[in-house]
């Protein structure tokens, strides 16, 4: 049977903009995160992923971009070979073949650091010619063992002039300024927020005061990091509305999955893990309990943030998506 208005407009509901998604909405969305497989690894891991959570109907995937590093092998001489190296690769590919596979919407991560200009502008035009339009935008952190993140010779700095260069290509501008009738791409940017402040801001407010950069960059949406405590979440949106960001903030949660993750997330992500959740970690025997206290925190959390008007809440992985099913089903 056709359904009303025909397979095309189901279509085009299943695979819209995540801003037209968000507007259009009138609960919280859910969606999540995946990393590309590791080089030389199945696609197959990545759609056992989605296979698990796709009954509970995510508005779209996001999928990572990771850019080379560089790593350093023994010679038999001793002396050590510089490498550079990338590890996960096939982001654009990875996400065409998930919005092909399941009719979803799919928004990859695109990265300053690593990328010149010029790659850039292949990777959206690549991006365009496969029919996706969603993008989240982001610097990436500076290399593994180094503490200043360095651009690319022809690369950007900072993550408003990529959204700059992504907005340019929407209307038509590209960076040969000598091409003549060039098509308009329609890209929908997200760009990242930080609720306890990115790590290398000197304080909270000019954090801001870039972060509305970016949006008026031509940024749609913002996504957060991950946290642990709610009224961080309420407070940056406070805060992000008086500084004058007024587009949607979706809320990025992580749930702890095993006993070592209240050191390590901090470390990396530079949070905070509440002392509640400190000590309910402490007292788990095994990385099977700490994943069940971390379950049953983020559905707190969730139903929390569903009640209180969060537009989306973004999932963030790291490649499991058991732990993401069942907080899905207690809270949506
Ligand atoms: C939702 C989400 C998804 C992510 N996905 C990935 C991923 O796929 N791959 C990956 O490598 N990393 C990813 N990251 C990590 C991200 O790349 C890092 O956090 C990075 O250090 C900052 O990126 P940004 O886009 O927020 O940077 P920016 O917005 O450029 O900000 C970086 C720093 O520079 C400052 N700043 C911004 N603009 C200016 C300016 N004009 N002048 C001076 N200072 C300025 C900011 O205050 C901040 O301290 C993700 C982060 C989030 C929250």
């Amino acid at each position: 049977m056709k359904p009303p208005g025909g397979w095309r407009l189901i279509y085009n509901i299943l695979t819209m903009s995540v801003i037209d998604k968000i507007n259009n909405s009138k609960r919280a969305l859910f969606t999540f995160e995946l990393l590309p497989p590791l080089k030389g690894h199945s696609i197959e891991r990545v759609y056992k992923a989605i296979d698990r959570l796709i009954e509970f109907q995510p508005a779209y995937i996001n999928f990572t971009t990771h850019r080379n590093e560089i790593t350093f092998r023994e010679r038999p001489d001793g002396l050590l070979e510089k490498r550079v190296i990338r590890l996960r690769p096939g982001t654009i590919a990875l996400a065409a073949a998930v919005k092909y596979k399941y009719n979803i919407t799919v928004v990859p991560h695109i990265l300053c650091g690593g990328f010149t200009k010029e790659e850039t502008e292949n990777v959206l035009i690549e991006m365009n010619f496969l029919g996706i339009d969603d993008v989240l935008a982001l610097r990436g952190d500076p290399q593994r063992g180094t503490k200043t993140f360095i651009p690319e010779k022809e690369g950007h700095p900072h993550t408003y002039e990529l959204v700059k260069q992504i907005i340019d290509m929407n209307h038509g501008k590209y960076l040969e300024e000598t091409l003549i009738d060039t098509t308009q791409t329609h890209f929908c940017v997200g760009v990242a927020g930080y609720p306890e402040k990115h790590n290398e801001a000197p304080n909270i407010q000019t954090d801001l005061e870039y972060l509305k950069q970016k949006v008026d960059s031509g940024a749609s949406y913002i996504v957060t990091q991950m946290f642990f405590d709610n009224n961080k979440y309420f407070k940056f949106r406070d805060e992000c509305r008086k500084a004058g960001i007024n587009v949607p903030i979706v809320a990025g949660l992580k749930p702890i999955s095993n006993l070592n993750d209240i050191n390590l997330l901090p470390q990396t992500f530079h949070i905070d893990v509440p002392n509640d959740l400190v000590s309910e970690i402490r007292k788990c025997k095994t990385d099977k309990d700490a994943r069940e206290v971390g379950i049953e925190w983020t559905t707190i959390q969730s139903k929390e943030l569903i009640k209180e008007g969060a537009p989306g809440l973004h999932y963030y992985t790291l490649g499991r998506s058991d732990n993401i099913a069942r907080i899905v089903k207690a809270s949506f």
